[in-house]
């Protein structure tokens, strides 16, 4: 990935001075998913070009500290994508900051500059490039490039070959970039927090506000979380858009509002734990991982050699990478995770091979017709030893003081059952699969009504 920047102002190589780079040297950066070089094409004083190659390493993006989500073959170390951003940032912080000791004055100044990216995914296509720089007063060209050369039918790709021309300052031009590279790619390389808001606000400072596409920018900017780019519009037109809420989001807090009181879920994180232990199962896979309560617990414990998560949602995933990211584990600790994407309702070789499954809270996120495959799914293809499934005692409810008589714990339950309801669904999925079941209460239990969690313990 090669981003260009020339200038024509007079004397040309003021350009070194204002990325803190000397023009007669070549350098190297080390970033957390490959380098980052830096050296000037030319540099006289009538023209000056620095270049920043970036040398993304597919590998590392796979293995290393990035997202383990990722195949090997990817673009993503051939165009300009959020990689850049974090490269403009760290490498040139102090010129996207505008600071510059040597020419403060010029750091302010607008100055003539073009900047030349070889490979922009631009999602929305050449339209939506200049709708995003058009109104910045830039003069834009575009190169589209066909999938294909060897197959024309297949069209256009959405890779451009993207030229901008603008006299502006140079933190402007890279604050443009940095922002605007990642939203036309559509796609970060991280997981997005609230910490997105404030660099989106410091970097969008004095253009983002007024610009004609600035819900479009914040919304893909910060990866389309509904929360997120409500809060920062919020933040940006001080207006508050109650549409944009987050359905989602809040319902996953309502349930958690429910049952906190009585901290179920470290009780349920227990019992699980206990059980795992007491099977001797030392590779656990965790299906339905959500944002990763179990696997950071886990991942802690040496006892536990091979932990995998899997999940439907590629949201849920990130965030429990993120959540166990920041455990800072070493290699070796982390050589026993991993999250993949799958669906629990359709069979899958990577369920395999493990000495217990844990089923915490999901059951009755399934639509009913479908259990039956995940039965098959779990039981009868993936075979292992011991097989945890929790799910809520809806006897119990009414015990919850926060929760309206006749509601489900959260919106997308699409079931709780009583205690037999479930012991009966249990033993008879025992039978058909050949496997034995125990049960637990989870959480205090009430003499009438039982406990508010309940566990099967299956063995094989
Ligand atoms: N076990 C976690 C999360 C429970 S929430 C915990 O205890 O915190 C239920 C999770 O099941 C959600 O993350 C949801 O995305 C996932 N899920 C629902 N249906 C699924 C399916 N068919 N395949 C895989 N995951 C599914």
């Amino acid at each position: 990935m090669l981003l260009t920047i020339t200038t024509t102002h007079s004397p040309a190589t003021e350009l070194g001075y204002l990325l803190h780079k000397h023009p007669d040297r070549c350098q190297s950066f080390a970033l957390s998913f490959g380098k980052a070089h830096i050296f000037y094409p030319e540099a006289s004083r009538e023209k000056c070009t620095v270049a920043l190659l970036l040398d993304v390493d597919p590998v590392k993006l796979v293995r290393g500290g990035g997202t383990r989500l990722k195949q090997y073959v990817s673009d993503r170390p051939y165009v300009a994508s959020s990689f850049l951003s974090v490269a403009i940032a760290q490498v040139l912080s102090t010129a996207l900051g505008g600071r510059c000791k040597d020419l403060p004055k010029l750091a302010q100044t607008p100055i003539p500059l073009v900047a030349k990216l070889s490979a922009l995914p631009c999602r929305g296509g050449e339209e939506f490039l200049r709708q995003l720089f058009e109104p910045l007063g830039y003069s834009v060209s575009a190169e589209g490039h066909i999938l294909d050369e060897k197959f024309p039918d297949w069209g256009q790709s959405q890779y451009f070959s993207v030229e901008l021309q603008h006299t502006l300052p140079l933190s402007h031009l890279l604050s443009h970039l940095y922002v605007l590279i990642p939203v036309l790619d559509d796609n970060k390389h991280y997981w997005v927090g609230d910490e997105e808001i404030e660099k989106l606000l410091r970097h969008g400072e004095g253009w983002l506000t007024t610009h004609p596409a600035r819900e479009q920018i914040t919304r893909r900017y910060l990866k389309r979380q509904q929360r997120l780019t409500r809060l920062a519009l919020a933040q940006l037109i001080e207006s508050d858009d109650p549409d944009l809420d987050s359905a989602e989001e809040s319902h996953a807090e309502e349930e958690a509002a429910v049952e906190k009181p009585m901290s179920l879920n470290q009780q349920r994180m227990d019992a699980v734990i206990a059980a795992l232990k007491q099977s001797n199962a030392k590779r656990v896979i965790d299906l339905g991982c959500g944002q990763g309560n179990l696997l950071k617990i886990l991942l802690k414990d040496g006892f536990f050699e091979q932990i995998t998560g899997v999940d439907v949602s590629y949201r849920a995933l990130e965030v429990a990478q993120e959540r166990l990211d920041r455990l800072r584990l070493t290699r070796n600790q982390w050589e026993r995770v991993q999250l993949i994407q799958g669906a629990l309702t359709y069979q899958d070789k990577r369920f395999s091979g493990y000495d217990a499954a844990t089923v915490i809270e999901v059951i009755e996120h399934l639509d009913l017709p479908r259990l039956g495959a995940f039965e098959r799914v779990l039981f009868e293809f993936a075979q292992p030893k011991t097989v945890l499934v929790t799910t809520p005692n809806i006897e119990y409810n009414i015990k919850f003081e926060n929760l309206p008589a006749g509601k489900l714990r959260h919106k997308d339950h699409r079931f709780e059952w009583t205690r037999s309801q479930f012991q009966n669904w249990a033993n008879q999925v025992a039978e058909s699969f050949g496997y034995t079941v125990e049960f637990q209460p989870i959480g205090t239990e009430d003499p009438e009504v039982g406990s508010p969690t309940q566990m099967g313990v299956f063995k094989r």
